[in-house]
């Protein structure tokens, strides 16, 4: 999709590339790293700059204790922290559930390493489940489970009764939990919580996180794993084995931009993204493309039924071509049939081109209709 749109030179609300600007104490403390020198390999699991700076910010922020010489490791991105702990902690064969709609990787990335996908369907518009739901998708292969909280595509904020259902669950089948925390300073509705700080839940979690959407650097590859040193030395074999280390002076830029940035930075990114997430939503609904209003991250999925097409690629498709802007067929983020009808439009772009996005998408209805009497006239 993002090349269809490249071609048209359209919006591309499709990808979460998050270009908003990346905050000057990382950007300095990069550019210093670099001509200071640090340019070689690090360790696998990173510089002692980064790795104090993460388990400072995991105690002051998440809630979670954790030694930084042994239970923090650093990786290429949060993509790169699953993948290696998933060569650690699975074995072909090995079923884990997964929520859906889920995020594209975290299914290929299971799937790569041959794991099973087990899936609990999470209900729309509020994306509910049940403990129950949960018991269906158990077996005795399972070996894990995947939370993705707030949640890529639906902006899903699992609750703590929701998190104590899963808690309890993987204590009762002695479950791995794999928690995927990349937009946890994204919350625009309820509280984040890290799965790893409720009772009996911190050695068998593996939280992942990174820096690519909250300091908007998604093209630099930095982010981490916290996991009980049971699991952790295997962990940071395999990201040696597949990444080596994640970039040296990236890696200090990340962690000046933890050490100095103050708590109002944190503070103003829900303030500015719930600006852009309402101006997307009041957009989808004047166009007809009914939104679910994400409680998290920066992703819309929208109801597309008044769009012409039989999938919901067609429906994209359509949107592309009438209005100039792109998203994501919602069928990327089921493995049956389901969201057919939906489609996935990312609002972590700069003021103006959000604005010139829903100006587009406004337009829709009068362009829909003239498209729907183009085709009834084929
Ligand atoms: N996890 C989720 C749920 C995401 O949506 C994304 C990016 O879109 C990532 C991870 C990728 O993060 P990183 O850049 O740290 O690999």
């Amino acid at each position: 999709m993002s090349i269809e749109c490249e071609k048209i030179k359209g919006i591309n609300l499709a990808q979460g590339v998050c270009d908003t600007e990346v905050p000057e104490a990382v950007r300095q403390g990069a550019k210093r790293a670099i001509d200071g020198g640090t340019n070689t390999y690090t360790r696998a699991d990173g510089l002692k700059a980064i790795r104090d700076a993460v388990a400072a910010k995991m105690r002051r922020f998440n809630g979670i204790e954790c030694d930084p010489e042994t239970e923090v490791i650093v990786s290429a991105g949060s993509t790169g922290s699953f993948y290696a702990a998933c060569l650690a902690l699975l074995n072909p064969g090995d079923e884990v559930i997964l929520f859906e709609p889920f995020y594209g990787y975290h299914f290929n990335t299971l799937i790569a390493v041959e794991a099973v996908p087990r899936y609990v369907t999470l209900q729309a518009p509020d994306w509910k489940f049940s403990p129950a739901d949960l018991e269906r998708a158990v077996s005795p292969r399972t070996k894990g489970i995947l939370i993705n909280s707030p949640a890529n595509p639906s902006g899903k904020i699992f609750t703590r009764q929701e998190l104590e259902w899963i808690a309890a669950f993987a204590q009762k089948h002695d479950l791995l939990v794999f928690t995927d925390e990349i937009y946890e300073y994204f919350v625009y509705e309820g509280r984040h919580i890290s799965p790893a700080t409720l009772p009996g839940m911190r050695e068998r979690t593996i939280t992942i996180s990174g820096y690519s959407k909250t300091f908007s650097i998604t093209g630099w590859r930095i982010g981490y794993s916290i996991a009980d040193r049971k699991w952790s030395q295997a962990m940071s074999y395999f990201n040696d084995l597949v990444y080596v280390c994640a970039p040296a002076p990236l890696q200090i830029g990340v962690a000046q931009g933890i050490l100095e940035l103050p708590e109002s930075f944190y503070q103003q990114i829900p303030k500015d993204y719930i600006k852009k997430r309402d101006l997307l939503c009041g957009a989808l609904r004047q166009a007809g493309l009914t939104p679910s209003v994400p409680n998290g991250a920066y992703y819309v999925l929208a109801d597309a039924s008044v769009l012409p097409g039989s999938t919901s690629k067609e429906k994209s498709m359509v949107l592309l071509r009438e209005t100039g802007v792109a998203s994501v067929a919602g069928t990327a983020f089921y493995h049956g049939s389901g969201g057919e009808n939906l489609l996935r439009f990312c609002f972590a772009k700069t003021d103006e081109e959000l604005a010139e996005a829903c100006r587009r998408i406004r337009t829709l209805p009068e362009k829909v209709g003239s498209a729907v009497a183009a085709s009834h006239s084929r």
